[in-house]
């Protein structure tokens, strides 16, 4: 087969990706970077981004500060600043916005906009569409983008990268085999080393091959993710556009009533700190990520108390979620005040693995903390919920949630048997406490 469709766009998918974000965001602000080897992340160290000029020179994302001084000694080294880069993330989206409602905000820097049947709207073709969104980024922005549009945004991921930075590619499903042969298939958006190992195996080696594949043969040995994958590298949409009004709703949230209500200010928070281990393992249940949460205390006269806060990047594990929470405790708790539940509620839900994202250049201790996680459910399944807890909510977890008066829970601790485990328990706590 020598192409999937003959239609050039059944749908008119733009990927856009800003090119070396975080350090543009810095150069277009400060315009005595232009053209330097700007690199940021000195904060924690690690190279979060780098400009051009610094990757021209052999520095990488995710490379110690050390290194970077070592391959790049005349590198300007500067510590991230998140807020300066939501900000124009915002804009970012606000400017594709212009030119269709149905976007996509995948990552701080990455969007997905679906322009099928705005031609008529624009007066314009779908190339010059696209193209116009990505002169508007530049010219009001100050830093360069990467722009693909395809039928798929499995398609559109590939077409944007293939000229980065500032490149731009316009890939008709008719055209879409050209590309594919030459893209090893490990370099597919979604496609994993595991699997594209396996795909290799089987001689599957590089996109197209893999595309080309029968059928039968896919939904034979493939998971529905990689079957999906299949199915947008021919051309066909199977993952939508999901606007931010789609993801509004979807929310995880865990809630528990303690009694007698407390004021104790560890007891509360690790309260907390158990529901947000609880709503995490909902998410991971569910194969979701979180990007945004919501802590909140019930007094004991039902006043609730509440923050809101957006996570640095979308997460399925506590730790970070935690982080948070003790940051933006003293907001909710209030000493003297009695306490009768607590509860957080995960928001900007984003499916795991595929639409799982790093926007902060955080991924090798977020990868490192998702393989944990991954040991963590296989040992919860084998030894019930709670086999492995974080320290912070060790004093909820080991304790009542009742205590005296109603509810079962102590009982079954203090009726252990000398040498009995404790109840399908190991009890360590994981990690550590959260600073
Ligand atoms: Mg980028």
């Amino acid at each position: 087969m020598s192409q999937f469709s003959v239609r050039s766009f059944p749908q008119a998918i733009v990927h856009i990706d800003a090119d070396a974000f975080f350090a543009s965001c810095e150069q277009a602000t400060k315009p005595h970077l232009k053209g330097k080897p700007v690199v940021t992340g000195k904060e924690r160290g690690i190279a979060s981004a780098a400009s051009y000029e610094a990757k021209a020179r052999g520095v990488t994302r995710g490379m110690s500060v050390f290194d970077v001084k070592r391959v790049c000694p005349e590198a300007v080294l500067i510590p991230s600043d998140y807020e300066m880069y939501s900000l124009f993330s915002k804009r970012m989206f606000a400017i594709v916005r212009r030119y269709t409602p149905e976007v996509e905000e995948y990552s701080i820097d990455e969007c997905f906009a679906d322009i099928t049947g705005m031609r008529r709207v624009h007066r314009m073709s779908y190339e010059r569409i696209a193209g116009a969104i990505k002169h508007d980024l530049e010219r009001e922005l100050g830093m360069t983008f990467s722009v693909g549009m395809a039928p798929t945004k499995t398609l559109a991921k590939v077409a944007s990268t293939w000229h980065k930075p500032s490149g731009f590619l316009s890939m008709p499903a008719r055209e879409a085999h050209l590309y594919l042969a030459q893209l090893p298939v490990d370099e597919v958006w979604g496609i994993g080393g595991q699997t594209a190992s396996y795909l290799r195996k089987h001689g599957l080696e590089t996109a197209l091959v893999f595309a080309n594949a029968n059928e039968h043969w896919v939904r034979e040995h493939l998971s529905k993710p990689f079957r999906e994958c299949w199915c947008e590298l021919r051309g066909q949409l199977v993952h939508p556009i999901e606007t931010e009004s789609d993801n509004a709703y979807q929310s995880i949230s865990k809630t528990k009533t303690f009694t007698p209500p407390s004021s104790d200010e560890a007891f509360v928070f690790a309260q907390l700190s158990k529901n947000i281990e609880n709503a995490c393992i909902k998410l991971r249940r569910h194969q979701l990520a979180a990007g945004s949460a919501v802590f909140f205390l019930k007094r004991n006269d039902f006043q609730v108390r509440a923050v809101e806060t957006d996570l640095p990047y979308t997460v399925a594990t506590p730790h970070t979620i935690i982080a948070q929470a003790k940051r933006l405790f003293k907001r909710v708790y209030k000493s003297g005040e009695t306490y009768r539940s607590t509860g957080v509620i995960l928001s900007r839900l984003t499916e795991a693995g595929v639409h799982q994202r790093d926007l902060f250049g955080a991924d090798e201790c977020v990868t490192k903390e998702a393989q944990v996680y991954e040991q963590v459910d296989a040992l919860s399944k084998k030894y019930g919920k709670h086999a492995v807890f974080l320290g912070s909510s060790m004093q909820a977890i080991n304790g009542s949630q009742h205590r005296g008066g109603r509810g079962e829970g102590p009982k079954r601790h203090e009726d252990l048997m000398k040498g009995e485990s404790k109840r399908q328990r190991i009890g360590i706590p994981l990690l550590g406490d959260v600073d």
